[in-house]
């Protein structure tokens, strides 16, 4: 039995990475998805390949940090379906590796617009379009960087930490208000994908033997071990869960 069958389903950031496993797991597991990402040729390739595996996608170029974009996306989306069930908020910078003393004023805020604002505004377009299908699951990607610090990241740790929080009580703002709208956080670890790429491909060794050391184990995820817990918050499997956080890390936080 296929875990999201009949679902409609946006992942934001979904022409790489975390995002493009999510959107192909939703798919493969019965979903109709709309990727949605600023990079429109992966974007696009990134659907393609879902619809050639015999699953059900579209592409839409989107910036989560423009609420005219929200607007369009959802909107665009309800006028086709009528309905939105799943919303995975994934779309991310990483901001860059700066000391604070480093850090400007238009750094801080390049991260935040869209690690932040980009979520408030898909939970509050997504949460409209949700009320109006019955319901439904937002899953908002932070970071284990959302729980714990670590140097040289601090508008990351801040936007990641911000999206903690403002899942909590948009889970519970939409649990009074009986909506029927479930709101988790996941928190992945270090996981293989462009953002963990080294900038300077001198240091690409470097930049791994950091992210093992890091592990307990040793070994890096893949974006596929972030995507199954994505699948099970926007399942009804996890229907009593909402507020919830999910650490996916490898034991990183365990230490
Ligand atoms: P990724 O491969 O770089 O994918 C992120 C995607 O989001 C890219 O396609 C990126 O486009 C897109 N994007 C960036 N800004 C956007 C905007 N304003 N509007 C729409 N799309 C935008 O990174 P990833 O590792 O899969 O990260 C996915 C999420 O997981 C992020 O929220 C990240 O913070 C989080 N995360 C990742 C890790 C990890 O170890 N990889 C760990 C913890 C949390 P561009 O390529 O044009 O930037």
């Amino acid at each position: 039995m296929a875990r999201v069958q009949g679902k409609v389903a946006i992942v934001t950031g979904a022409a790489s990475g975390i995002g493009r496993a999510a959107a192909t797991l939703l798919a493969r597991e019965g979903a109709s998805v709309l990727l949605t990402d600023r990079n429109e040729t992966d974007g696009h390739a990134a659907a393609d390949a879902i619809n050639t595996a015999g699953g059900e996608a579209a592409f839409v170029r989107h910036d989560v940090s423009a609420e005219a974009d929200w607007i369009s996306v959802v909107g665009g989306l309800m006028d086709r379906t009528g309905r939105l069930d799943v919303l995975v908020n994934n779309a991310g910078v990483s901001g860059g590796l700066r000391g604070i003393d480093d850090t400007t004023l238009d750094d801080w805020r390049a991260c935040l617009s869209v690690n932040l604002d980009g979520v408030f505004l898909g939970v509050k377009h997504g949460a409209r379009a949700m009320r109006r299908s019955g319901g439904g699951s937002i899953v908002n990607i932070s970071s284990v960087l959302g729980l714990v610090g670590m140097p040289r990241v601090a508008a990351y740790a801040a936007s990641k930490g911000g999206v903690r929080l403002l899942t909590k009580a948009a889970a519970m703002e939409f649990a009074a208000n009986g909506d029927n709208i479930r709101v988790n956080s996941v928190h992945p670890g270090f996981i293989r994908t462009p953002m963990t790429r080294a900038r300077d491909a001198s240091r690409e060794a470097e930049w791994e033997a950091f992210m093992r050391a890091v592990q307990p184990t040793g070994e890096i995820g893949d974006p596929t071990d972030i995507a199954e817990g994505v699948l099970h918050l926007a399942s009804d499997a996890s229907r009593f869960m909402t507020g919830s956080e999910l650490v996916i890390d490898g034991g990183v936080t365990a230490r």
